[in-house]
């Protein structure tokens, strides 16, 4: 008998914990259904999910925090969805977390050596923050070892890691140009290990959720993209299934943020949106309980959920050109074509869209990926 079928005599169900929260069984039902939606599973997978849910216990979590601001951390406890705050606070659990547990110091350090010995091998492993490599990490140092030291030793006896948002995907600001620290992402220095980057800064809470879903009901990694993102939830530009999109197409531009255009909701390309080269679940999803997204509010996309994206050019100014695009290559060009040229426009569009994101999310096109599908189901 192994530790985890040990503690698994003790503690209830996922199920049996949200029901003695008060989640009834409708909404039970609705989350599962919801979560199905968004993970692009079939429609049969909620029973799946509901099935894993009734029947699994809680999963040992360590959550590490290292050269960040917490904002994952904040999306995630901020959902307004109720069952995805308890996934983290009562149904996932969290063994270890610098930022939420009551312990501190050589207390809390002996929580962690405890859950990564007693749950060795069982254990999630999720970290926010990117780690530094300059002064010998002396740069990141808890409890008297760098930020690599300590990561290296808990990612050895993890199930699975996942990296919570930009810093800990890709660096961030952190590794921004100079990138004084040599803030790296956690995928550069597990190197011999699968990392599920959970791209955003900050992620979507429900996206959070759902690669967490995915991971319990399945038992296994999630289909992931060549960035190591999970295809899921990042395998659609934002302007694929922008609400400005249409104004896109029709050539109709925000030139100033406080003039006219802006006021009618027109699309925010000429003033620096990233929409159309930032993969991410932002204008299906959106945020807040899916209420809006940056783009729907009146702000352009600054690529939050892609690497590099302090250093790819001033977040105000527009994209001069984005490879595979005829006629997107600039705002001005697709002024100029609207009219007898849209409709073949729109083709020509949807085909090198298509052969562009397989490209970029290291697929072939014809292979299947899985896009978010809106729910039919809203919490
Ligand atoms: S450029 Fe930005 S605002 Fe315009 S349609 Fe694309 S994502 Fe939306
Ligand atoms: S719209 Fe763009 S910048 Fe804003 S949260 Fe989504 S991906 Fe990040």
């Amino acid at each position: 008998m192994n530790s985890l079928t040990k503690m698994n005599e003790t503690v209830p169900t996922i199920y049996e914990q949200m029901v003695s929260r008060g989640v009834d069984r409708r909404d039970f039902l609705k989350f599962c259904a919801w979560m199905g939606a968004y993970l692009g599973l079939e429609h049969s997978a909620t029973a799946q999910i509901a099935h894993a849910i009734e029947t699994k216990r809680r999963l040992p979590v360590v959550w590490m925090h290292f050269q960040e601001c917490t904002c994952c951390s904040e999306s995630f406890l901020r959902s307004s969805h109720p069952i995805v705050a308890d996934i983290l606070l009562d149904k996932v659990s969290l063994d270890y977390t610098e930022t939420l547990q009551a312990a501190a110091g050589f207390q809390s350090e002996e929580i962690l050596q405890e859950t990564i010995t007693k749950y060795k091998g069982e254990y999630l492993l999720l970290i926010e923050g990117s780690i530094p490599l300059g002064a010998d990490g002396a740069y990141c140092v808890i409890a008297g070892k760098s930020a690599l030291d300590t990561v290296r030793e808990v990612a050895a006896g993890a199930k699975a890691i996942i990296a919570w948002g930009n810093c800990a995907s890709a660096g961030c600001v952190q590794a921004a140009n100079p990138n004084p620290t040599q803030a790296m992402p956690v995928s550069a220095i597990l190197k011999d290990k699968t990392v599920i980057n959970v791209q955003g800064c900050p992620p979507i809470a429900e996206v959070m959720a759902g690669v967490l879903v995915h991971v319990l009901t399945f038992d296994r990694l999630p289909q992931l993209d060549s960035l190591g993102r999970p295809k899921a939830f990042y395998s659609r530009r934002v302007h694929d299934t922008c609400a400005r999109r249409a104004n896109y197409d029709a050539g109709l531009f925000v030139e100033t943020f406080d003039d006219e255009n802006a006021r009618q909701g027109y699309c925010l390309y000429k003033v620096g949106c990233k929409g159309p080269t930032t993969y991410n679940s932002c204008s299906t999803m959106k945020w807040n309980n899916g209420t809006s997204y940056p783009i729907q509010s009146g702000h352009g996309c600054i690529g939050c959920s892609e690497a590099k994206f302090w250093d790819n050019g001033p977040f105000y100014q527009r994209l001069t050109n984005f490879p595979g695009f005829g006629i997107e290559a600039t705002a001005d060009k697709v002024g100029l074509t609207v009219g007898g040229v849209v409709a073949a426009g729109a083709l020509t569009h949807a085909v090198l869209t298509n052969f562009r994101k397989h490209e970029e999310i290291g697929e072939q096109p014809g292979e299947k990926a899985t896009p978010p599908t809106p729910p039919s189901v809203k919490p």
